[in-house]
């Protein structure tokens, strides 16, 4: 897969999701890092969403509730290239009516190389990391390459 670069900006979109079990994790760790989240952009799963921007009194733009097609929504957007991190504290003890979809997002953010934590420390290591505030170039897929090579060979 030929690869081009692509910066992640200083100013980030940030998508923030927790399943059931998770969310109270991901109130407080919000809650314990409102100071840098309030540089960048804040964007949710609905329910996520709603609970956030009630725990922080910050704006957060929601997609729809996880297992209606909210998970979906952000793979979307990190394959549009819109959404630089994902803090997606998934439930590691509960199967999902929804886990497929987990999985399609997590495997969209391998794709598309940008970073995501699981959990509260790698959230904590994100957030502190020297890249935070600036702008990270990272490689991504090629797509007119990509797609220039598929179609010479497929026609
Ligand atoms: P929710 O969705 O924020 O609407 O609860 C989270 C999920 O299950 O993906």
């Amino acid at each position: 897969m030929y690869q081009k670069l692509s910066p992640l900006p200083v100013k980030k979109r940030l998508a923030l999701i927790a399943h059931d079990n998770k969310k109270e994790e991901l109130k407080e760790w919000t809650a314990n890092n409102v100071e840098t989240l309030k540089a960048h952009e804040l964007f949710a799963t609905g329910t996520t969403g709603y609970l956030l921007e009630k725990t922080l009194g910050l704006p957060v733009h929601k997609f729809l509730s996880g297992p209606l097609g909210g998970d979906q929504q952000v793979g979307a957007q990190i394959a549009e290239g819109f959404i630089d991190v994902l803090f997606f504290f998934w439930d590691p003890f509960e199967p999902m009516p929804h886990d497929p979809d987990v999985k399609a997002l997590l495997r969209l953010t391998a794709v598309w190389n940008i970073p995501v934590a699981c959990n509260a420390a790698t959230a904590d290591f994100i957030l502190r990391s020297y890249w935070m505030d600036k702008s990270y170039s990272r490689r991504i897929p090629d797509y007119e390459t990509y797609l220039a090579e598929r179609t010479l060979n497929l026609s």
